[in-house]
């Protein structure tokens, strides 16, 4: 809409519900929650993790693998550093780790860091940008395909149809979909820019290229991935879901009372861009710390669990079937305030 125009509601993952619907399946262990995005990337567990230096090292990536997802080991190190991280997952205990991604950036030694990623084997690569509908972004994305047709290249982020459809044009076979959503993440404050997480889903899955849609940030919990998919995301990326894991990079500190802690950063945050370039310029993002909840395994486990159940509630045996069942609804802030556990806060 231009500003003179009336714009109706953009919505998030708050603002709906999906219908119960009639089921035949007998059992949830039936459902098939995989999803194929295309040029050699196919996952049992259509879950990404982000490409943070608090999230995705080599040992994130080879544990979300291991249960069907996706690791992105994060680009804010040295070449051979992210080298290393990518060759020790791939080694991680002898397991099957069958697919791992790493990210560049779209400056700099991005088409260097790249022949080196795709020559230590990684499945795909994501050219990864807070603003990725950008020129910088096209030269990058034709610059990286050049190198390789055959092979899958994720881009983003981007928060529109038209923003889609470009890198897709451009080269891209997945589009990481959402601008300001994260919860580190404080774009939409510092630049007034941003479109609500769930809304930029049903419209960028619109496109008509074959392009596979990724929801990116405010993801936190198995609900919000089924109605991701649902909407029409193809997979969708998790930084929070996953913070203060094991598998995290970086060390648990312990509080006072003994409670035990890891961080969790926007890349964008002060903190992150002095560490990794030393000083910082317009900063998007915000520094926390999380509790330290061990395994990633526990709650990828939880999450395949909650999204078998989201399936059966719409009577979908596939991806394919939910999104072509779904039947959304809009609830009030007292239908919010029902669908959230509320016997700790009732007044007795
Ligand atoms: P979360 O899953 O809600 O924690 O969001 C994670 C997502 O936030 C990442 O996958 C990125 O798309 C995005 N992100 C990471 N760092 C920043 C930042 O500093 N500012 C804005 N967005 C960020």
């Amino acid at each position: 809409m231009r500003n003179s125009e009336q714009n109706s509601a953009a919505l998030t993952y708050d603002d709906v519900l999906l219908q119960p619907q009639y089921s035949e399946i007998r059992s949830r262990k039936d459902i098939d929650i995989g999803s194929n995005l295309g040029n050699g990337v196919s996952l049992t567990l259509p879950i990404f993790s982000s490409p943070m230096d608090t999230i995705t090292g080599g040992r994130m990536a080879a544990a979300i693998s291991i249960h069907g997802g996706a690791g992105i080991v994060h680009r804010y190190n040295t070449i051979e550093e992210q080298v290393l991280e990518v060759v020790n997952a791939y080694e991680f205990a002898g397991n099957n780790v069958p697919c791992i991604g790493a990210a560049i950036g779209i400056s700099g030694d991005f088409l260097e860091r790249a022949t080196a990623l795709i020559s230590a084997g990684v499945d795909f690569l994501c050219i990864d940008v807070a603003h990725g509908h950008h020129i910088l972004m096209k030269e990058a994305l034709e610059s990286v395909r050049s190198l390789t047709s055959d092979f899958h290249i994720m881009a983003g982020n981007v928060a529109t149809l038209e923003g889609v459809n470009d890198l897709s044009d451009w080269g891209a076979n997945s589009v990481r979909c959402n601008i300001g959503g994260g919860s580190i993440c404080s774009t939409r404050v510092q630049t007034g820019h941003g479109l609500p997480g769930l809304q930029t889903i049903f419209e960028c899955s619109k496109t008509d290229r074959d392009v596979a849609i990724i929801a990116d940030g405010g993801i936190r919990n198995s609900g919000d991935i089924v109605k991701a998919l649902a909407a029409g995301a193809d997979a969708v990326m998790c930084g929070s879901l996953l913070a203060g894991t094991t598998e995290t990079p970086g060390n648990v500190f312990e509080g006072e009372n003994g409670i035990k802690f890891k961080s969790y950063r926007g890349m964008a945050s002060k903190e992150a861009q002095m560490s990794w370039r030393g000083k910082y310029s317009s900063f998007e993002g915000v520094s926390s710390q999380v509790p330290y909840r061990g395994k990633v395994a526990n709650i990828l486990q939880d999450v395949e669990r909650g999204l078998r159940s989201g399936f059966s509630y719409s009577g979908a045996y596939s991806l394919k079937e939910l999104q072509s069942k779904a039947i959304f609804v809009r609830q009030t802030a007292a239908g919010l305030g029902e669908s959230r556990t509320h016997i700790n806060t009732r007044k007795w």
